[in-house]
């Protein structure tokens, strides 16, 4: 008789993290994501959200939902290309190609799902693609269900993708197609990568440009148009625009966006799109009015602009670190993980909710508390963050 136990490893392995203090403590958000919430009962200033917008809470977005759920119900009954496609979907992909500037859109379910299942259909065996190496995990997996050859260039470094793209080029046998992706604003460190100079080299070396644009959307670039148009590149340059309604739009799903061969493609190859059932129609509805929304009220974005520069110049002024921030991501850099812990513990007791990014999301040296601005924080809670900041950074002696 075998007496090993077959499930034994799901607590040792859990506990190992748990002893190693790299396991996720959940926090309970009790009501919506506002700026002040309510968090494990306690009331907070909400300073790690990707609701950049609040667009979770407007009114013609919940709304949008209500009237969803009365017209077409609570779910779609199928996946899109069979019984689960609803006018309400097309409307959704109609409109934000019309948002992006684009001939076509189409919706995922999420971000992850979008690349997951569109970058292998892109580049398979026989092809190479060439990443970033501080690309998103749901990119790094995407790319993992290819058969494709990888290789990685330096973080937002143009003159270290050129080598490669030219030895890929010379490879033997020639590869057939070749794909460069990158994240628009890294998550960890709030920077921007150099668009225009990717999209160049890959141009000159006939490879396409993936740009996840997860966090770029609904901050950078006219009204909240992403990092396209804030580079204003040619439609032509960045064949595939990928997004996410989960950040910015306040909702959930993800999207790709570019021509309509690329749109007829995709809808007959990812997988993820196939195989999965479609978006309950409160979400496409809610989706498309948060585009009415960003489309109307230009207010939002600049908003979020002013709060950004607002925080971000109070925080460095109070002689701390925000690394290489451009955006409304913006780590305050503690050094050691211990550091980082004791920060974002002591910032909650004090109201304010910041996460801790220690190893091994980012080097050991490189903890810190990321936050993230909000278009609805008023200068009063951004001022009552700054003490705590303050308060807390004299009394463990990092400023
Ligand atoms: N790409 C990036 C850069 C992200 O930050 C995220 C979300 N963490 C995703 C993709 C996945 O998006 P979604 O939440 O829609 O699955």
């Amino acid at each position: 008789m075998a007496t090993r136990d077959p499930v034994g490893f799901l607590r040792s392995e859990y506990e190992q993290l748990v002893n190693n203090e790299l396991d996720w403590k959940l926090r309970e958000l009790e009501g919506p994501s506002t700026p002040r919430c309510v968090v494990d009962g306690k009331r907070v200033l909400m300073l790690c959200s990707n609701n950049y917008l609040s667009l979770s809470n407007h009114p013609k977005v919940k709304q949008a939902a209500i009237d969803a759920v009365k017209t077409h119900g609570a779910g779609s009954g199928s996946v899109r290309p069979i019984a689960g496609n609803m006018d309400i979907h097309m409307n959704l992909e109609r409109r934000l190609a019309m948002f992006k500037g684009a001939e076509a859109s189409l919706v995922y379910q999420t971000g992850f799902a979008a690349n997951a299942g569109l970058i292998p259909q892109l580049a398979d065996a026989g092809d190479i693609i060439i990443s970033d190496e501080l690309n998103h995990g749901s990119i790094i997996d995407g790319v993992r269900l290819s058969k494709a050859d990888r290789a990685v260039y330096k973080h937002c470094d143009p003159a270290d993708l050129k080598p490669v793209l030219e030895k890929a080029e010379e490879h033997s046998p020639a590869y057939r197609r070749m794909l460069v992706i990158t994240d628009g604003v890294f998550s960890m460190d709030g920077d921007v990568a150099p668009l225009k100079d990717i999209a160049d080299l890959a141009h000159a070396h006939g490879a396409m440009i993936y740009v996840d644009d997860a966090h770029g959307e609904g901050v950078l670039g006219a009204g909240g148009r992403g990092i396209v148009h804030h580079f204003g590149l040619k439609r032509d340059r960045v064949q595939v625009e990928m997004g996410t309604f989960s950040k910015a739009f306040g909702v959930v799903g993800g999207h790709v966006s570019g021509s309509r061969d690329l749109v007829n493609f995709a809808y007959n190859k990812s997988r993820t799109w196939l195989l999965s059932g479609s978006h309950p129609p409160a979400v496409a509805a809610a989706c498309t009015a948060a585009i009415d929304v960003l489309e109307t009220e230009p207010q939002h974005v600049r908003n979020l602009w002013e709060n950004t520069n607002y925080f971000r110049k109070g925080i460095r002024d109070l002689g701390f670190d925000t690394g290489k921030s451009e955006t409304p991501i913006i780590p305050v850099m503690m050094g050691e993980t211990s550091a980082a812990k004791r920060f974002s513990s002591r910032l909650f007791e004090m109201g304010v909710f910041a996460l801790p990014i220690v190893f091994p999301m980012v080097a050991k040296d490189k903890a810190r508390i990321r936050t993230i601005m909000n278009a609805a924080l008023t200068r009063g809670d951004i001022d009552e963050a700054l003490s705590a900041f303050e308060k807390i950074g004299e009394e463990l002696r990092l400023i």
